[in-house]
């Protein structure tokens, strides 16, 4: 069976799962006909399965992120498993420097807000499934396996457990995430660096309230991040991203809970307080990609198929979602023209802006991971001279702020 759409996203993750979001307000009005496409089955709709497990991971989600949720409207249901980060402390472990950032300085609510994956997955997979404009379909489960390109439109072949489909399109965009199937099968090339290292995620407890303050810690072996979560049945939880040496990971790993919180301890320090408990840890090799094509005539590649950055200054989704408000623009606006979604000149021109804000988002947080990864000593008393003298400078430390909250970026445009 062959159905027609204007545009196909393939991938139902945080990226494709927003971009179909954003463009919901507006595709009655545009008479725009969207399928998403997500390989893993999901529960049935309105099933309550948002149940707080221990090893849920977490996202920092920068402040500019909420007008984001604002306009596509799930704001409201969102915000209410979100914590807010009031506070960002920057140091050096072992080292003079520090950095403190506070949300009433720089006269905000809040500085950004941590979200638990699996929450944010299911707010926005709801939104999209409870919508009955009739504009968007949720096809899933169901495998994107190849994408065609014609002159003026795409052919995708998609598997479904009901047998095969083909969907023809004027754009389709890949946002199949890192390990990107459809993009290496078009053949485009991405730019690869390996940091040698991996990110070691785990939730933890603490033996006092997080008092929502965000640490970002620069230790000998590589940077951590404490993001503060909700605290449940008592339990002051918070989320750990430890970056570590390829050859230091297994052994880590491997300890047990309370070897485990005692090495944690020691590394990081007591700021926070103790740690008393460690959910489950998973873990992820680090490397800098970018996609070196990210838009063809029919196509553009989103998300973490077309970048994935070192985790530790949480930038990622964040920068994926200012793609995702540029592209929503640019389509709405091609629309509008009355021109083809896919049409390239368009797509170019979504492209260069989109590469600026990528190459200084990519070029701040690896020099700055490069840097707090150094143990030279000259290069350590450097940048803990830095985060001191930041910590006394008011404008640098609104600038540094402001960059952290993504509040440079603009917020999304929906026509009315
Ligand atoms: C340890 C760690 C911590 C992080 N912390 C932060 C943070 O604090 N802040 C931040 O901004 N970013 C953070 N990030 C980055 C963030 O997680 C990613 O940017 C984000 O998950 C990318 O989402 P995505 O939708 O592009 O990819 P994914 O989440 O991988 O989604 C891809 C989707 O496509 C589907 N799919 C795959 N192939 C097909 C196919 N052929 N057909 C149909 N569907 C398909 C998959 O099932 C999946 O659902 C972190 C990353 C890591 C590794």
């Amino acid at each position: 069976m062959r159905k027609h759409y204007d545009l196909v996203i393939a991938g139902g993750g945080m990226v494709g799962a927003s971009l179909a979001c954003a463009l919901l307000p507006v595709a009655q009005a545009l008479q725009l006909k969207i399928a998403l496409v997500e390989l893993q089955p999901l529960p049935p709709p309105g099933e309550n399965r948002f149940q707080p497990s221990y090893d849920a991971r977490s996202t920092a989600l920068a402040y500019g992120a909420r007008s984001f949720y604002q306009a596509t409207g799930v704001w409201q249901r969102l915000r209410e498993h979100l914590t807010p980060i009031e506070h960002i402390h920057v140091s050096d472990r072992g080292r003079f420097g520090v950095t403190r950032l506070h949300a009433v300085d720089e006269k905000v609510a809040a500085l950004g807000y941590v979200v638990e994956n699996h929450w944010l997955g299911q707010v926005l997979l709801d939104h999209i499934r409870q919508d009955d404009s009739g504009c968007l379909d949720f096809i899933c489960p169901a495998e994107i396996q190849s994408f065609t390109p014609c002159e003026d439109y795409s052919l995708l072949s998609v598997k479904t457990p009901d047998g095969p489909l083909e969907l023809q399109t004027e754009l389709a965009v890949i946002a199949d995430g890192g390990r990107s199937g459809l993009r290496e099968a078009l053949g485009i090339s991405c730019d690869e660096h390996s940091y040698g290292q991996h990110a070691l995620v785990a939730n933890i407890s603490l033996d006092q309230p997080h008092q929502h303050i965000a640490y970002e810690r620069f230790t000998d072996s590589g940077p951590m991040a404490l993001l503060p979560g909700e605290t449940l049945d008592g339990e002051y939880r918070c989320g750990l991203v430890w970056t570590l040496p390829d050859d230091e990971v297994a052994r880590v790993l491997a300890l047990s809970d309370a070897a485990f919180l005692q090495q944690l301890q020691q590394v990081f320090g007591y700021r926070a307080g103790r740690f008393v408990r460690v959910g489950e840890r998973y873990h992820y090799p680090l490397k800098l990609t970018l996609a070196q094509e990210q838009v063809r005539a029919g196509l553009v590649v989103l998300g973490n198929a077309a970048h994935a950055l070192h985790p530790i200054a949480g930038q990622g989704y964040n920068l994926a979602l200012r793609g995702v408000t540029d592209l929503a623009e640019n389509l709405i606006a091609s629309r509008q023209m009355g021109v083809s979604l896919g049409d390239l000149a368009r797509l170019q021109l979504y492209e260069q802006r989109r590469k600026a804000d990528q190459l200084r988002t990519i070029g701040f947080s690896d020099k700055t991971m490069r840097l707090f990864s150094n143990p030279n000593p000259l290069l350590s008393l450097g940048r803990s001279m830095g985060l001191q003298l930041l910590d006394v400078c008011p404008l640098g430390k609104t600038l540094f702020a402001r960059t952290a909250m993504g509040l440079d970026s603009p917020a999304l445009q929906l026509p009315r």
